[in-house]
């Protein structure tokens, strides 16, 4: 393909003629997103973080305190190149249909662009969707997409989001500006950014919440993506905002879990809803967020999310990307330490309260998010379908576009299980919704297992991965469902290997890839669990090969059935 942006527009060949006819006619259904009402208020605009330095200026002999020879090689690739600044170098690549170089491989993830060579000579895109919220028309633009230039289907992810697969390089600005076109972005949800803000996926609709969540993911969402500081980040970071209600957003998995809580009257301070600030969760080093001890009013949220990302950004590690995690920085401080540097940076002062000062958290339901539930809205339910493993075919997308819009409110929320939600379906329509869910292949009923099953790529998409893990968790699951009628949800996390995307720690079963004799399986973990079943799971077999999986899970569920007395669930097993 020629360049794009010819000197004279007279001069667009038929290639350049249908693009811009292609993102014109997008540009029209953009999807207009509230404002989300909340703002960044008590956050101090003289922070000694902003602006503080530019990683593309060759001049800055340090990068945030770490001399430029001590960087690691991603920091080095950074600093010599800011990777929101190579839309040029895109362009070349699509122009070009060549595959980028080691580092640009790297700076590409800044767009949501992942290079997946050797497991695929291809390219896949991840986006942003706050709050897992999206759009009919955006799923569906988003289907025209993965069959024009994809796989032909799209993934839901573990942080409730969607992966586009198997474009290649000549299409990378096609689909780049295609899902802009559709008011989505991709900015930042690789490499070392702020990943998809996640939220509990029944926001505003769930009759147990104690606040709509959805609200704080969009305002950070967009605080993000306007703050070019926060793309200074040493390594990932996740967020999750929980509302207290029926359905997990696990929160305690991400590096800043805001979870809603309730004080009561005569407390130390006035009743109402406030939220717990859990720190430094990171499945893949088996830990979990913990309570920091701090108590936030909502409208201070953005605030302290915005101040504790820069002080992780000025003083993160920036020498060994095994230690660059902000969880080691939370480490070598001390909570107290990192809680008053937070502060320095925050216009009001932070709120120590014990949690014990709050009332217990309601139960989560393990089952809710499949099935017809009714919403706190008289009248109206909520589809949970059931998404195996979070695959989309085209199709299929496009037939939950349909009903989203033809029963509901044309939304389509998607939740940390790989599964999907389309609210607001008024009572007397929902058997018609349902048919039609049936009609393309889908089902708002699932096996105990297949319905808690969630993995990662795997080895037909990924380069880490030693295992077919969607594959596998769909086989294993169909299987066990078939053979055992148990009477709760059971968890099973399947990941390809020790970076734990499915984050096999936190599953009644987890399984984590890996060469058995030249084969492939797993290593084999039981007992995990999150919020109030909370525990890391522990190893039941060290390796073994997939083929003779089947056999032992089957003899591990045959266990379970003989032993367990009628109160125990899985994760006591
Ligand atoms: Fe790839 Fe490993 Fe993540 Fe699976 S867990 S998607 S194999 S990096």
């Amino acid at each position: 393909m020629e360049s794009l942006a010819p000197n004279n527009p007279a001069a667009f060949n038929s290639d350049q003629k249908e693009y811009l006819l292609g993102f014109f006619a997008g540009a029209m259904q953009r999807a207009v997103r509230p404002f989300a009402g909340y703002t960044a208020a008590g956050l101090l605009t003289d922070d000694p973080a902003l602006g503080s330095v530019n990683c593309a200026e060759p001049a800055e002999e340090t990068v945030h305190g770490t001399p430029a020879s001590d960087l690691s090689r991603e920091e080095l690739w950074k600093y010599e190149q800011n990777p929101l600044d190579i839309w040029d170098k895109i362009i070349a690549h699509a122009d070009e249909d060549r595959a980028p170089e080691a580092e640009d491989v790297f700076r590409f993830k800044y767009h949501g662009l992942f290079y997946v060579a050797p497991a695929q000579d291809s390219f896949m895109l991840r986006l942003r969707v706050p709050g897992g919220i999206i759009k009919a028309h955006q799923m569906r633009g988003l289907a025209d997409i993965a069959e024009q230039w994809g796989a032909g289907r799209a993934d839901i992810t573990t942080r409730a989001n969607l992966q586009i697969r198997a474009f290649q390089p000549k299409n990378i600005v096609r689909v780049l500006t295609g899902v802009q076109a559709l008011g989505l972005t991709s900015r930042g949800s690789g490499a070392d950014n702020i990943r998809n803000i996640t939220a509990s996926p029944l926001s505003g609709i769930d009759p147990n919440e104690l606040i709509d969540v959805n609200p704080f993911a969009l305002a950070l969402h967009h605080y993000i993506l306007n703050s070019r500081d926060l793309y200074e980040l040493p390594r990932k970071f996740n967020v999750a905002f929980d509302g207290g209600g029926t359905i997990s957003v696990v929160a305690d998995t991400n590096d800043i879990g805001f979870c809603a809580v309730r004080i009561g009257e005569g407390r130390i301070v006035p009743a109402g809803v406030y939220f717990r600030v859990l720190l430094c969760g990171i499945t893949g080093h088996k830990q979990f967020a913990s309570d920091c001890g701090l108590l936030l009013r909502p409208e201070q949220l953005i605030a302290v999310a915005a101040a504790m990302i820069r002080v992780f950004i000025e003083h993160g590690d920036r020498t060994d990307r095994k230690k660059a995690r902000f969880k080691y920085l939370v480490d070598k401080w001390g909570v107290d330490r990192f809680l008053s540097e937070t502060e320095k940076r925050l216009a009001f002062p932070l709120l120590r309260v014990s949690a014990e000062e709050c009332e217990p958290l309601s139960q989560v339901n393990r089952a809710a998010h499949i099935g017809v539930h009714p919403q706190i809205q008289e009248g109206l339910h909520y589809l949970g379908v059931s998404v195996p493993v979070g695959r989309l075919p085209v199709n299929q997308m496009r037939a939950l576009a349909d009903i989203a819009e033809e029963f509901g409110n044309g939304e389509l929320r998607l939740t940390v299980w790989q599964n999907l939600i389309i609210p607001n379906i008024s009572s007397e329509r929902v058997d018609a919704a349902v048919g039609c869910l049936h009609a393309a292949g889908l089902d708002c009923a699932a096996g105990a297992v297949l319905r808690g099953t969630v993995a990662c790529t795997g080895n037909r998409g990924c380069r880490y991965a030693a295992t077919d893990t969607k594959t596998h968790a769909i086989e294993l699951a169909n299987l066990l469902d078939a053979r055992w009628k148990i009477d709760q949800p059971i968890n099973l996390h399947v990941t390809g290997c020790p970076h734990s995307c499915a984050q096999h720690y936190v599953g009644d079963i987890g399984l984590l890839g890996a060469k058995v004799k030249g084969e492939e399986g797993y290593q084999v973990v039981i007992g995990g669990g999150c919020d109030q079943d909370q525990g890391l799971a522990r190893e039941l077999i060290p390796s073994v090969a997939y083929s003779e999986l089947p056999p032992m899970l089957e003899g591990l569920f045959a266990a379970f059935e003989e032993l367990r007395n009628p109160s125990e669930s899985f994760v006591d097993f």
